[in-house]
């Protein structure tokens, strides 16, 4: 079966003023939309992978053919990324995290922002495009780290806690080149409820974060 674009879980409009909603409307409509299509596209030369999640495809890029590698990593990636992106964000979100995941961040880095601030600093010097994230070690530790492209801590063994995306598409139309800016203000729309579920998952040692957070 194709893989589908998953329908916003809100209105364009819902983040702002964080996030406005030309630059959703564009980021899910256009980027997102492409990176499924595109996938969709690749696969077609290899029905026998049809049935494989996305996540299951980027986590083993090795048992990909060749000729389709490079466009299942950017855009399986694309798609794997972005499917989590929207749903661990909401309108009126953001807020001290709670729950497991509070634990998990005090034991880490001391304090939430002390986390807040690595994270932003290692989205900031994230050159060109590419993602940030909290991910999950095998041992059940969490890290902070960012990827190039649409890469996914998947594709190393670790689990992705939940990221944001600093591509230019995601902030250039509000922000233009004020990546920090973005970062900081983005903490207003997580969904720590969503962030939670996924946590939860991976210290349950599920595999797919996608599925486990339905
Ligand atoms: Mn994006």
């Amino acid at each position: 079966m194709a893989h589908e674009l998953p329908p916003l879980p809100y209105d364009y409009s819902a983040l702002e003023p964080v996030i406005d909603a030309q630059t959703m409307k564009l980021h899910h409509d256009m980027h997102h939309a492409a990176y499924v299509k595109n996938l969709n596209a690749a696969l077609e030369k290899h029905p026998n992978l049809g049935s494989k999640s996305a996540e299951d495809l980027i986590r083993n890029l090795n048992a990909v053919p060749d000729d389709i590698r490079a466009a299942v990593r950017n855009n399986g990636g694309g798609h794997v990324n972005h499917t989590m992106f929207w749903k661990i964000m909401k309108p009126q979100g953001g807020g001290d995290p709670a729950g497991a995941i509070a634990d998990a961040i005090k034991k880490s880095f001391g304090n939430f922002n002390d986390f807040k601030t690595k994270f932003n600093d290692a989205g900031a010097k994230q050159f060109g495009s590419g993602w940030v994230w909290l991910a999950g070690k095998p041992g059940g530790d969490v890290q902070i780290m960012s990827t190039p492209n649409q890469d996914n801590p998947i594709s190393q063994g670790l689990f992705p806690i939940f990221g944001n995306d600093v591509w230019e598409h995601a902030y250039y139309l509000k922000y233009n080149n004020r990546r920090p800016e973005y970062l900081a203000a983005w903490w207003g729309v997580v969904n720590w409820d969503e962030v939670n579920k996924r946590y939860e998952a991976f210290k349950s040692g599920k595999l797919e974060p996608a599925l486990a957070s339905r």
